[in-house]
């Protein structure tokens, strides 16, 4: 089987690669596990100063890299770039901090020295989603390199030129050979590599039921799981809120990559005193936003990065409005062969409409009316989905405790718009998954937490 790459803006073939054999995942697999078994033992130092080189390549082919995500999945130059800093960002952090998240830990027994330990487990799969090419991918892998783990990556399909790249800044920052290795294969050999002995745990971005079969499969075989997967973020604004801010943020967060991010604010919940002023603000910015060629540095929105989710994000649309919602914005595909799809925002979003209850992955607004403060934390907590969430008030304590205790998320706001931070752990809760990454508690997901004990 083949593996294509499609220019999402226009339709046409970027690349054909061809699918590895089994032999072929199982021969890199092999290769991988020979490199961790001298990769287990470098010192903090030398992974540290290969985490900073690594950060140095990606700024130097920063331009490279986010023309080719432009061309691969539509992502627009501008934010291409931002998020290869963000990748350096996340080497730095881990070269940096890694160190001292991995120091033993000490603690007081009756032994003459007990402490735990963080060792490296191996070779560890990564199965990656397309919308943050990169970011998915760096943050998992600068922290697995810097514990002493190894890695292989399944990248989804349709971005086969970022899997390679990235392989290729690995080995220009200088690390060992076969450290991290690319497997261009489709979804259907997941399972075999999940089975590999070889193999010691599995990490996957991406939907609810992709995470779904891996952690079965995983499961079968007794090997632990980290999963990030869907959301559909609640972002709740209050009577008291700073409307004109909120509805800046609001959209922002909406359309950040296109409408495609899983911590993209998906429902805006308004209290009912202000949901027409905050409708009008919304509406205004929303349809400032320049939907165009994403190799255009002045693009906000480019296209869907796949025609087939952008047709099953119109379908979505199409059934929340024969049950009840309304189109106030946008709505409709654009001629043409590419994925595009604009600016949309529904309102009379109720219970039984699709965009009320399923995940829009696209640059789709849901407007929900709440007749109060308590109204409008219940219809947060209203989902099967728990990643991100925020509160929008003027009262910062009020807001802090909505957020710290009410909002059934893994990250909660205030004031401000959801997002990814080297420092800070993230994921999810409910159907959006389990473990975390980033900050001191992802890195310490892949690790053996020895117990060390002297008598
Ligand atoms: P998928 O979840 O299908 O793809 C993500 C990754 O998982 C890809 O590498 C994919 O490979 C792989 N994969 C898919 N199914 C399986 C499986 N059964 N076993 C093992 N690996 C699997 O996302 P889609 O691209 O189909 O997007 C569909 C929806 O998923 C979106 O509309 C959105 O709701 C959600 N999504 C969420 C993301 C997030 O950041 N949380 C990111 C992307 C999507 P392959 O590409 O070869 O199928």
């Amino acid at each position: 089987m083949s593996i294509i790459s499609i220019n999402p803006a226009n339709g046409s073939k970027i690349k054909e690669y061809t699918e590895l054999s089994s032999d072929e995942v199982s021969s890199k697999i092999e290769q991988v596990h020979l490199a961790w078994k001298d990769w287990r033992s470098t010192s903090h130092e030398k992974r540290s100063q290969l985490l900073n080189n690594m950060a140095g390549v990606l700024r130097s082919r920063k331009e490279e890299l986010a023309i080719l995500m432009a061309n691969e999945m539509g992502k627009p130059v501008t934010q291409g770039k931002a998020e290869v800093d963000k990748c350096a960002e996340c080497c730095e952090y881990y070269a940096l901090k890694g160190p001292e998240h991995l120091a033993d830990q000490l603690i007081q027994t009756d032994a003459s020295k007990s402490y735990a330990s963080f060792q490296p487990l191996g070779v560890i799969l990564a199965v990656m989603p397309w919308n943050f090419p990169l970011w998915q991918v760096f943050r998992f892998l600068a922290p697995a390199l810097a514990v002493g783990n190894c890695g292989i990556l399944k990248h989804a399909s349709n971005v086969p030129g970022c899997a390679l790249f990235i392989e290729e800044i690995v080995k220009e920052a200088g690390f060992p050979d076969d450290v991290f290795l690319t497997l261009l294969i489709s979804a259907s050999k997941v399972p075999g590599i999940i089975e590999h002995p070889l193999v010691k745990a599995v990490t996957l971005t991406g939907s609810t039921n992709a995470g779904i079969q891996v952690a079965m499969k995983a499961a079968s075989v007794l090997k632990k799981t980290v999963l990030e997967l869907g959301g559909s973020d609640a972002y709740v604004v209050l009577a008291d809120a700073n409307l004109e801010e909120a509805a800046q943020v609001c959209v922002n967060s909406r359309l950040i990559n296109s409408g495609q991010s899983c911590i993209a604010a998906k429902r805006f919940i308004v209290e009912q005193s202000v949901i027409e002023k905050f409708t009008q603000l919304f509406t205004e910015k929303m349809k400032a936003k320049k939907m165009g060629d994403p190799l255009d540095p002045a693009t906000e929105i480019g296209p869907q990065a796949r025609a087939d989710l952008r047709d099953e994000l119109h379908d979505q649309v199409q059934r929340s409005i024969a049950k009840g919602a309304v189109c106030i914005l946008g709505g409709e595909i654009p001629p043409g062969n590419n994925a595009y799809y604009p600016a949309t925002i529904l309102i009379n979003v109720k219970p039984g409409v699709a965009s009320y209850s399923e995940e829009l992955f696209g640059p789709v607004a849901s407007i929900i009316s709440a007749m109060d403060e308590a109204d409008a934390i219940r219809i947060a907590n209203d989902s099967v989905f728990g990643l991100g969430s925020a509160i929008f008030t003027r009262d910062i304590a009020k807001g802090e405790r909505i957020a710290a205790t009410e909002l059934e998320a893994g990250s909660s706001f205030v004031n401000a718009q959801v997002r990814s931070i080297p420092q800070l752990p993230f994921g999810g809760v409910k159907t959006s998954g389990y473990g975390r990454e980033l900050g001191e508690f992802g890195i310490r997901e892949f690790v053996n937490i020895k117990t060390v004990y002297v008598k």
